[in-house]
């Protein structure tokens, strides 16, 4: 069925040699992981020294974000075409690049169909915010979020997304939800999904659940059906933690 893909996103964190250390560590430990697909999201700059690094292991990688060109007059920009050749995901959309850098709904959907057009995996973030979820809100964002990503995508497309829930209030702040919220949320997605590309295409969508994910919490929320897999922040930084939640997806 579905593959589980734990992802670690490592954010503005590492140096260089911290950077090829921690994939050589988690190379050594999980890298033959067959049960599970695992992906380093390093930042830009370490993109390529652990392409060559990770040469010939079932290690992948991707990268945090991307511009919505493709090339031009865009100083500061990287684009999903430059990563293409040693990246398979692009994280779009994540709640820090919405919060804290203006990405709009209409800036993650260019973002994503760049991603797509380059022939990578788009790993869509969607996730509401603590006031979000207090008033009730949390279906309405997070299809919101997905619709305006997404609806008109072609079904070849879609087949080739993974969806991240990650509810803002849950990231970074060691507070992740319940493994029974995060089954409603992954619900309603697959759901959406279904309705408007049919259940093949909804089957076969991996929804992975971030925000606090350690090894201590992450068999709960891999135990969930719709919950395919993980986008770990934090704990993907040590090697030992990250391969424990590797390995809870077995
Ligand atoms: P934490 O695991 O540090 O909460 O971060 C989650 C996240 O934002 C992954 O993209």
């Amino acid at each position: 069925m579905r593959r589980p893909l734990i992802a670690g996103n490592w954010k503005m964190h590492t140096t260089y040699e911290q950077a090829l250390e921690l994939a050589r560590a988690i190379q050594a430990r999980c890298g033959m992981a067959e049960y599970a697909e695992v992906v380093l999201i390093p930042p830009f700059p370490w993109i390529v020294p652990l392409s060559r690094q990770l040469n010939g292991s079932s290690i992948s990688l991707g990268a945090q974000t991307c511009s919505a060109f493709d090339e031009g007059a865009y100083t500061g920009e990287v684009s999903a075409k430059m990563v293409a050749p040693f990246c398979r995901y692009v994280i779009v959309g994540h709640s820090e690049r919405r919060r804290l850098f203006g990405e709009t709904d209409a800036v993650v959907a260019a973002k994503l169909r760049a991603v797509l057009r380059n022939g990578l995996q788009p790993i869509l973030c969607v996730g509401e915010t603590l006031e979000e979820r207090e008033s009730g809100a949390t279906r309405d964002i997070v299809e919101r979020q997905i619709a305006a990503a997404c609806s008109d995508l072609e079904s070849g497309q879609v087949a080739r997304l993974v969806i991240a829930y990650e509810p803002v209030w849950a990231i970074g702040t060691g507070r992740p939800a319940t493994s029974a919220d995060a089954e409603l949320v992954a619900s309603w997605i697959r759901a959406w999904f279904r309705e408007r590309f049919g259940s093949g295409i909804s089957e076969g969508l991996r929804i992975l659940y971030g925000g606090s994910v350690t090894a201590a919490n992450a068999a709960d929320f891999l135990a969930v059906g719709d919950i395919d897999g993980a986008l770990v922040g934090g704990a993907s930084l040590d090697a030992r933690e990250f391969c424990s939640i590797v390995e809870a997806a077995v």
